[in-house]
């Protein structure tokens, strides 16, 4: 059985958004700066990141760095 990923904040609601850190993959939000890694890791970017992310509300792919 398979288990679909979140697509939505636990907390906030909103839409999660995929993003390569630095060549990492990233999934979470940019409202509540909580990020997943591909390996379940919980973690949070620099405020500037989130700054450049939270202009986008839609789930894609955004590359930093
Ligand atoms: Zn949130």
């Amino acid at each position: 059985m398979l288990v679909m990923p979140p697509t939505s904040c636990k907390q906030c609601d909103q839409p999660l958004v995929e993003i390569d850190h630095w060549g990492e993959r990233l999934i979470g939000c940019p409202m509540c700066n909580r990020w997943q890694t591909s390996d379940g890791e919980w973690c949070r970017l620099a405020p500037d990141d989130i700054v450049a992310l939270r202009a986008i509300r839609k789930l894609d792919t955004i590359r930093l760095g």
